[in-house]
């Protein structure tokens, strides 16, 4: 009977060794995977989290002007992968630790992450571009700033105009032979 005592005094000075959730936060490891968070302003519209993704959470949806896209991410389809966090070129989507996942039935489609992402422009003419984020442009656009900024016809212009020696002046013979004399 005495070890019995033993132990549970000990175990009573020792406190609760469970979370009292939901009176106070759990505990939530460091690398644990909550819920998906997307950064509108380092996102580039690349489409590669929607492509990773194997449940089929995320959708890129156009609209209706052309001028921007409704980013969306359905928290009731997704499975915690991380795929599309990992794969985003630009950190613009990352997982949280938000796990509080707990929702009244007819609120399940409010469930989701959405952003509004505008499309740029080109600086030549105007057409539409992937958006360029200015962490972006600082971390690949800094060396040649205003091809950065093109649509894909004008950069190709742009580098033609650069490469094309210019054209030899039409001279007669008697010139030439001027110039080489
Ligand atoms: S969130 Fe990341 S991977 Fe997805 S479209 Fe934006 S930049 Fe690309
Ligand atoms: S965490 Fe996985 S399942 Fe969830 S949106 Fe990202 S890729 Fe899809």
């Amino acid at each position: 009977m005495l070890p019995f005592l033993k132990i549970m005094v000990k175990n009573l000075l020792a406190g609760p060794s469970t979370d009292p959730f939901p009176f106070a936060p759990a505990h939530t490891p460091k690398r644990f995977r909550g819920r998906a968070c997307h950064d509108k302003e380092k996102c580039i519209l690349c489409g590669i989290c929607r492509h990773v993704c194997a449940a089929g959470a995320i959708q890129l949806r156009v609209t209706e002007d052309g001028m921007a896209v409704h980013w969306v991410l359905w928290h009731n389809s997704c499975v915690f992968c991380g795929l599309c966090a990992h794969h985003c070129p630009t950190k613009a989507l990352t997982m949280s630790d938000d796990w509080h996942m707990t929702h009244r039935g007819e609120e399940r489609f409010d469930q989701r992450e959405v952003s509004f992402v505008p499309y740029g422009q080109c600086s030549q003419c105007g057409a539409r571009i992937h958006p360029r984020p200015e962490s972006v442009v600082q971390q690949l656009g800094s060396r040649y700033p205003e091809r950065f900024m093109m649509c894909p016809v004008c950069k190709r212009q742009e580098l033609a105009r650069r490469v094309t020696p210019a054209k030899p002046s039409i001279t007669t013979g008697e010139s030439d032979e001027r110039d080489s004399a």
